[in-house]
């Protein structure tokens, strides 16, 4: 009998490890959500390190090999990973399965005519940098409970309530971010690059202008002059940028204004301590709110 039992709970073993999902993702964000959901009965990997530019990143083999490996990809889209079709092609899994998370997005900034590539603009489609709202972040999740429950039926009932309770969790913290945010409503801020529409529109903090010219332009000499004018105007208080990005010509906008300059993470292990898509805002509601 003991025997008996003991080749059942192998074969139990051996079934469930068998079937678990294989997940990559192109960012730490989504590798987040996909943990949440997906819990243990999900493997997941991620290209893109949190402390990386998302718009660049170098094709590397390693990357070909955790794709080939996967059974569903993840992708922010809109553009935002240029990088991920020549990473796919090289995978040769022609079993992949890859989601776009932007499908149910609410999406922002879409050009009206054609975008002329050569200008740079590395925004073509629209905004990309939607999981800075709290709201889309749910979506996200929620496309990412329909695959994975189409993937393993199975297990169904368990992502929906790891669901359940992530957005729970999430929507106790957006009232907590929303209440730090209150006394920033309104006020201009700077930011580094155009990645902030859809946390300023969910905060209702004002965008004032950007660092750079055009998303994905460096910064040039006549355009800081007028990002200095507009804080000296309208009595800003801080640029935030990315902690991937040269801080020199913030450092150099801050010098001539007393603006400060806050770097923040925008993805999961962007820095020390940011594990997960809660820690990410919460590190970024508190910089907002200490320095207004
Ligand atoms: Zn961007």
């Amino acid at each position: 009998m003991k025997k008996i039992i003991l080749f059942f709970v192998i074969l139990l073993f051996q079934v469930s490890a068998f079937s678990e999902v294989k997940v990559v993702t192109t960012t730490t964000v989504i590798y987040d959500l996909v943990k949440q959901v997906g819990g243990d009965k999900v493997s997941v990997d991620y290209l893109c390190r949190g402390d990386q530019d998302p718009h660049f990143l170098e094709v590397l083999p390693s990357y070909m090999l955790k794709i080939r490996k996967a059974d569903i990809m993840f992708e922010i889209g809109l553009g935002l990973e240029l990088w991920a079709p020549q990473l796919i092609d090289g995978s040769r899994n022609s079993n992949l399965k890859l989601v776009d998370l932007s499908k149910g997005i609410d999406k922002k900034d879409i050009p009206a005519g054609k975008i002329d590539a050569s200008q740079g603009d590395i925004h073509p489609y629209g905004n990309p940098h939607y999981w800075l709202d709290p709201n889309n972040v749910k979506v996200m999740a929620q496309e990412i409970l329909d695959a994975l429950s189409e993937q393993d039926p199975v297990n169904a009932d368990y992502y929906n309530s790891n669901y359940d309770k992530f957005v729970k969790s999430l929507d106790e913290k957006m009232k907590q971010w929303e209440s730090k945010m209150s006394k920033v409503k309104g006020k201009p801020v700077i930011f580094f690059h155009a990645s902030w529409i859809y946390f300023a529109e969910h905060f209702a903090v004002k965008i004032a202008g950007y660092v750079e010219p055009k998303p994905g332009i460096p910064p040039t000499p006549s355009h800081n002059a007028e990002v200095i004018n507009l804080i000296k105007k309208n009595n800003i208080k801080f640029i935030v940028m990315e902690n991937f990005y040269s801080d020199n010509a913030p450092k150099q906008i801050s010098s001539a204004t007393g603006a400060k300059v806050i770097k923040v993470p925008v993805a999961v292990f962007g820095m020390d301590g940011i594990n997960s898509y809660i820690d990410m805002m919460d590190y970024i509601v508190n910089k907002f709110s200490e320095n207004i």
